[in-house]
């Protein structure tokens, strides 16, 4: 859609002092753990009787959450009696998106716009999500006259002005990240450029990519590669044409190992075809809090452990990364809370490879001796939901909540 030069921007600053001072209050209320405080300032170790918790160093919300979660609440604060849309999910934590639902806040689809949107009013308040929004939506809320509440973390924009930046140049970005992801989504809207006549590819796998550099060096059947990439590349995407030049970004939680043997694939595989890699470009997009819970979970499997709970949302990006990297090294358990602790012999997780979730035995915990668990987690779980897991923990190993406050 052009954009019209009639409409009025009605971004609204929900952050003044006297409400953030209230909201950061709620918030704290809502997600806040004393237990979790309390392990941090030990190092990440608290040991009672034969049972250890051993945090990471890093894990749980970053700032980009906190501040959208703050605005959300905020925008209920200044807008009590107004309609509150969200568009999707503030961030992918069920416990957090409950509490929005419980405050009014409702969200729209975000996959495609449905008449919901054709229905906005200037009275009503739209909240885009840490993920951002595709341009379309973005536009349509705009065409509504809404009041906006926009919580884009400042990392995921940072991307948008990389792959714009390509789509000036006449660059195709290749975008790291999964297709179906919100922040994807939004980043490749972006990289269509101003005039809407830039192109992009997104790749997830390593397979992706090795499809994708034999036809840069060999070339092939541009409708088989169109329909391999369906749905994961700009509109006209033409192969023989658009991957001259490119540039490589990613989706900020991507896995920083994988993005990076991403780029020297493509890097090499241009190199070759031209003899140099002036039509090679790349920008590392990985956000720092993603980067700091990674370099943190590595940091805590140099531990002797008996298994891995890794919280979190399971259709959260950087938590899925967490999760890889410690069932290379140990028994993992990707859970949405302690009610996934089950007893000692079972954990009901998420199975990154069967995607669903399955009821496990885990022999690993209910032994006599002495046992380590580790616990980290994504950037957008809260530490009471943490906290909920270190006590199912100790009380299933015999320790109840009251010696775990004490100890
Ligand atoms: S994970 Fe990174 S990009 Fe996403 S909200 Fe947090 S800081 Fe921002």
């Amino acid at each position: 859609m052009p954009p019209d030069p009639d409409r009025q921007s009605r971004r609204v600053n929900v952050r003044t002092p006297e409400v953030m001072e209230r909201v950061q209050a709620e918030v704290a209320k809502h997600y806040q753990s004393s237990i979790v405080e309390k392990v941090r300032a030990r190092d990440g170790v608290l040991t009672i009787g034969n049972t250890t918790i051993r945090l990471a160093r890093q894990f749980g919300f970053c700032y980009g959450v906190e501040r959208a979660i703050d605005l959300a609440y905020a925008s209920r604060r200044v807008f009590p009696d107004n309609r509150i849309f969200l568009i999707g999910e503030i961030i992918h934590n069920p416990e957090v998106n409950r509490q929005l639902e419980a405050m009014n806040i409702v969200s729209l689809p975000w996959k495609e716009m449905d008449g919901q949107y054709d229905d906005l009013t200037p009275e009503d308040v739209v909240i885009v999500p840490a993920f951002g929004a595709p341009i379309s939506f973005m536009d349509k809320v705009e065409s509504r006259g809404c009041r906006t509440v926009d919580t884009t973390c400042g990392d995921v924009m940072k991307v948008w002005k990389r792959v714009r930046g390509f789509a000036r140049d006449g660059v195709t970005s290749i975008i790291h990240g999964k297709a179906d992801h919100e922040e994807t989504r939004a980043t490749a809207s972006r990289a269509a450029g101003d005039d809407g006549k830039g192109h992009y590819l997104i790749v997830l796998t390593l397979a992706d990519v090795d499809y994708v550099c034999d036809y840069i060096l060999n070339g092939g059947d541009s409708e088989s590669f169109r329909a391999r990439f369906n749905g994961a590349m700009s509109e006209g995407f033409n192969p023989d044409r658009d991957l001259v030049q490119v540039g490589v970004a990613n989706q900020t939680t991507m896995l920083k190992s994988e993005t990076e043997e991403i780029q020297r694939r493509i890097r090499e595989v241009i190199t070759r075809r031209d003899g140099h890699a002036d039509n090679f470009l790349v920008f590392d997009t990985i956000c720092g809090a993603t980067q700091e819970r990674q370099d943190a979970l590595f940091e805590l499997l140099k531990h002797t452990m008996n298994l891995l709970l890794v919280v979190g949302g399971y259709n959260s990006s950087n938590t899925t990364h967490l999760v890889e990297i410690g069932e290379k090294e140990l028994p993992t358990f990707f859970i949405r809370s302690a009610e996934c602790i089950v007893s000692l012999e079972e954990i009901v997780h998420y199975d990154l490879h069967r995607k669903e979730e399955i009821s496990a035995y885990s022999a690993a915990f209910s032994t006599d001796e002495h046992v380590v668990v580790g616990i980290t987690a994504g950037a957008s779980c809260p530490s009471n939901l943490i906290e909920e897991a270190i006590l199912k923990v100790f009380e299933l190993r015999g320790i109840e909540a009251s010696a775990v406050h004490a100890a």
